[in-house]
């Protein structure tokens, strides 16, 4: 699983693949452009649907936000958050 930080709203987004030549999908269905960059761990507030969308597990959304939080980013997402 491959992360981006959107320009957009400043979240890390799960990116699913290109959306065409210069930007690329989130699992959430954010669009964001391909600028962005890839990251091997989320760098900054996770985006709470793609953490619900890769992230099946109670087990596996901890081990999402440790990951952030290792790498730097705030390591926090809010699911009730749109
Ligand atoms: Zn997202």
């Amino acid at each position: 699983m491959r992360w981006a930080l959107s320009p957009r709203d400043y979240r890390a987004h799960a990116v699913s693949g290109l959306a065409g030549d210069s930007t690329m999908a989130a699992r959430c269905g954010h669009v964001m452009p391909v600028e962005a960059g890839l990251d091997d761990s989320p760098r900054a507030q996770l985006c709470a649907a793609c953490v619900l969308a890769v992230a099946p597990t109670f087990e596996a959304r901890g081990g999402l936000v440790n990951a952030a939080r290792d790498a730097d980013g705030c390591g926090e997402w809010f699911p009730d958050d749109k």
